[in-house]
């Protein structure tokens, strides 16, 4: 049998390409170059990084959905040949994990804090990924972006980022980053992403998106959950977690809906209003299902 290569669409199920294990069908577009982008952008389209913050609706998307491919992966040159210069260009599909993973090896300082990040590049830099330790915006000087039919270079000011947050100029695809990281040593790196790491310990296991709410101004939105006693509520195979209140587990075969029923009932338990810290696909208008998401995205 052929394969089929990356470039041609097919249709897929989103629950196969997101950590949470949910989402109906799309026709997924892999670039590999500019001149794909140009194809695959030229109907209405998402971008779809490592699926690490997103829940799709059980009907899928109707849009296309775009994914970099393995030529926008720059996981296996990096930290090679750069000399004494850190300033380096990488693709927007090279994941995070393999990256914090080589600057330790390299020594190079200033990805530590995004240790344990699911992502790819695009995608943390699209939602300003981080946690206390340290987030995207630290290192992120400039990117590259498909946007109206061709690539623009803009620096990381422009990008308006913020927790959890960025203002990426309309439908732009980053295509690349630059970063500037810090010479250091291997001990010092793993030093740090020893701590990191021991701040992350208890974090669930099971299929998850991270944290599903934004954390209120002050406060912390699992501390507010675990305090309305709503760990280990359950709707359907979804369920708030027991070890951490902000993340809702997929303990197999939950469906879109169940997690959007157990988030409805997570905001009318907790007192202070929450924000969703994941970006929510495929729920239009419309229905009271679609009607909650909207408002969970406001
Ligand atoms: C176990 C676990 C732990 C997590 N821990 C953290 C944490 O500590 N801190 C944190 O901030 N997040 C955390 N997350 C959430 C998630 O990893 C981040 O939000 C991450 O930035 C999402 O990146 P992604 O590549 O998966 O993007 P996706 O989820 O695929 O997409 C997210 C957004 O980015 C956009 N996007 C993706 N790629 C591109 C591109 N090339 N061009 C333009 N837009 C693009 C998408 O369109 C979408 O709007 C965690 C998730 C899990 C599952």
């Amino acid at each position: 049998m052929t394969a089929v290569p990356d470039a041609l669409p097919k249709r897929v199920r989103l629950s196969t390409l997101t950590t949470l294990g949910v989402g109906g069908e799309a026709e997924l577009w892999v670039a590999e170059t500019t001149g794909e982008l140009a194809a695959a952008t030229r109907a209405p389209y998402r971008v779809l990084g490592a699926g690490s913050n997103l829940l799709v609706a059980d009907a899928g998307v109707g849009e296309r959905v775009i994914k970099l491919g393995r030529a926008y992966n720059d996981v296996r040159g990096f930290g090679a040949g750069h000399g004494s210069a850190h300033d380096v260009w990488l693709g927007a599909a090279t994941p995070l994990p393999g990256l914090v993973r080589r600057a330790a090896e390299v020594g190079w300082s200033g990805l530590e804090g995004l240790l344990g990040v699911p992502a790819v590049l695009g995608g943390a830099v699209a939602m300003n990924a981080g946690t206390r330790f340290g987030e995207m915006s630290d290192t992120l000087r400039e990117v590259e972006v498909f946007v109206a039919g061709g690539l623009e270079r803009l620096p990381a000011d422009a990008l308006g980022l913020s927790y959890r947050h960025s203002s990426l100029p309309p439908g732009a695809v980053l295509t690349r980053v630059r970063l500037r990281l810090t010479p250091s040593s291997p001990e010092r790196v793993r030093a740090q992403l020893a701590r990191v790491d021991a701040a992350r310990q208890g974090q669930p296991k099971s299929k998850s998106a991270g944290c599903a709410f934004k954390n209120p101004p002050g406060d912390s939105a699992g501390r507010l959950i675990d305090a309305a006693g709503l760990k280990g509520l359950r709707v359907g195979q979804a369920v708030v977690s027991p070890e951490h209140g902000n993340f809702i587990v997929n303990i197999g075969g939950a469906t879109a809906a169940d997690i959007v029923r157990l988030l409805e009932l997570i905001r009318a338990r907790v007192g202070t209003p929450l924000r969703a810290e994941w970006e929510l696909w495929g729920f239009g208008p419309g229905t009271l299902k679609e009607v909650t998401c909207a408002a969970l995205s406001s």
